[in-house]
Parts: C-alpha cells; sequence; structure tokens
C-alpha cells in the first residue's frame, strides 16, 4: 500500500496517520519502537534544517533500512519545503512524499509553485504524495511560547481558497491554517472545528493535514478527527521529551560519557510519547 492508499484508508475509517519529525537516528529509533509495537503505519518528516542535519540521501537510506527491516510502512516526507529549488531538491534525493509550503505567497502563486512540484512528482512517480498549504501558521515548531498568540483571522484558510487549490494543483494532501499552531503556546489551542468541517466539504476526498499538533487537548484533536483530519504533525512534544530526558540524564549522571547510555532513556521518552500519540489518533493495528 502507498502513502496515498493509507491516507484515504485512514479517511474512510476515521483515524489520522500521525507524522513525527526527525533531526536524528535517536528519535527515530523511538518512533519507530512505537509503531512496530503498536502496529502503526507512521510518516517521518524532516523539515529543510532537520534534512540539512541529517543529509538527504542519508534520510532516504536510513528510513528505507527501517522499512525492510521492521516490515512497518514508514513513509519520508519533505516536511515544510519552503520553495520549488528545495522541494525538488528533496524529490532527486528520493523523498516518495513532499509538503511544498509557498503559504507565504500569494495565492496564485503558491498555486503556481504548487503545481510545479506535483507535475514534478508525478513524473518520477505517480505514486509520490504532495502536500500544499493555504492559510499560514504564526509561530514556529522551535518555541514554546511562554506568551498568548494571538491568530490573526486572516491567516485562517478560506474554504473556497482550498477548494481552487486543491483542484488547481492536484496535491494529495491540503493542510489549512484552522486555529493550529506550530510549537506550544502558552494559550489552550482551540481549533476552528467548523472551518475544518467546511472545508472538508469542498476538497473531495484529499487528505487534510493538521500541522502544530503538539499540545492541542486531546478531545479537540478527536474533534478535528471527526472532522475530516486524516493526517496529524507532532514534533514539538517529541522535541520536549527528548530534551527533558537528556537533560535529566546528565544531570543525574554526570560523569557518563558514553552517547549510547545516555540516550537509552532519550529513546525510551520517545517512544511513551509517540505511543500516547498513535493511540489518540487511532492508527494503532492499522498495518
Ligand atoms: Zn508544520
Amino acid at each position: 500500500m502507498t502513502l496515498n492508499d493509507y491516507l484515504n484508508k485512514a479517511l474512510k475509517e476515521g483515524w489520522a496517520l500521525p507524522h513525527f519529525n526527525i533531526s536524528d537516528a535517536v528519535t527515530l529509533t523511538g518512533i519507530l519502537e512505537a509503531a512496530k509495537e503498536l502496529k502503526s503505519p507512521v510518516m517521518i518528516g524532516t523539515s529543510e534544517g532537520e534534512r540539512k542535519f541529517i543529509g538527504g540521501k542519508q534520510a532516504v537510506a536510513m528510513i528505507n533500512t527501517y522499512r525492510d527491516e521492521y516490515n512497518l510502512p514508514i513513509f519520508l516526507n519533505a516536511d515544510h519545503h519552503k520553495s520549488v529549488t528545495t522541494a525538488g531538491e528533496a524529490l532527486n534525493f528520493g523523498y516518495e512524499s513532499v509538503h511544498i509550503d509557498l503559504s507565504v505567497a500569494k495565492l496564485e502563486e503558491n498555486i503556481l509553485g504548487t503545481k510545479e512540484i506535483v507535475a514534478r512528482a508525478k513524473s518520477i512517480n505517480k505514486d509520490i504524495s504532495v502536500e500544499g498549504e493555504v492559510g499560514y501558521l504564526v509561530t514556529e515548531s522551535s518555541k514554546i511560547y511562554k506568551e498568548i498568540i494571538e491568530i490573526p483571522p486572516e491567516s485562517l484558510t478560506k474554504p473556497e481558497e482550498a477548494a481552487r487549490f486543491v483542484k488547481e494543483t492536484g496535491v494529495d494532501r491540503f493542510a489549512p491554517a484552522v486555529g493550529n499552531l506550530h510549537g506550544i503556546a502558552a494559550n489552550v489551542k482551540k481549533l476552528d472545528i467548523a472551518r475544518i468541517e467546511a472545508i472538508r466539504s469542498m476538497i473531495g476526498d484529499t487528505a487534510m493535514v493538521l500541522h502544530g499538533g503538539s499540545g492541542t487537548p486531546d478531545e479537540q484533536t478527536k474533534n478535528a478527527i471527526s472532522a475530516g483530519i486524516n493526517n496529524i504533525h507532532i514534533n514539538t512534544e517529541l522535541r520536549v521529551a527528548y530534551a527533558e530526558a537528556l537533560r535529566k540524564f546528565l544531570a543525574d549522571n554526570p560523569e557518563e560519557t558514553t552517547p549510547y547510555k545516555f540516550f537509552k532513556p532519550v529513546i525510551e521518552a520517545i517512544k511513551i510519547k509517540t505511543a500516547e500519540k498513535i493511540k489518540l489518533f487511532g492508527s494503532a493495528n492499522r498495518v
């Protein structure tokens, strides 16, 4: 089954395919241990920065190796690639999925660039899944915000624009701005469920992606899935689990210098957080 097959299955059966970002093999190991145990398909994402850190070829090789060894549907996505150039690079590296994020550009430019990446991807392999985005998120995944973040109404996705974008670009996945935020803010996230429903009613069976899933109350996540979200991104919560476990271990064991020892509790913390999300999204036992 291809990534798009799994997304279709998720939409029909009312669950969401989890997408987790990685910066290294430590995070990847924790995620995949949870996915294997719970028999969940997973998407692994690297942003432009994460991809540069790991290496594009290396990321592709790493995922291919784990997929064979674990016999699990693991799909590698170039997350938030912000230009036709960088999204094209990811395709050249062999990514099986790319998120071309031109959401800061005008809708017309966004449509043109996204269309170009859809055409390039499908010319390489029709099963490559492409995601586009309309509306923008005002925060970053690398941050824990101490302040209350106001979401400007003009940043939210208009359902008519979503419909036009999906129709004209032919994307496989659509990412809207529906009250979601990257990172974790001081305010409780408040998803616009009615807007998710309205967009869903206008984009047919196209997958709908919720970015910035970290820190969203479980009840809202479930409501978002019921309203038509079938793919959810988690990054910040894994980064926090990683950093906290590492800080604690090194504080408790200041003499320790062996990486495979001090990364052990990190992998465990990532595994626990990943398992929590897989259960919440309903993706366990879907392989
Ligand atoms: Zn995102």
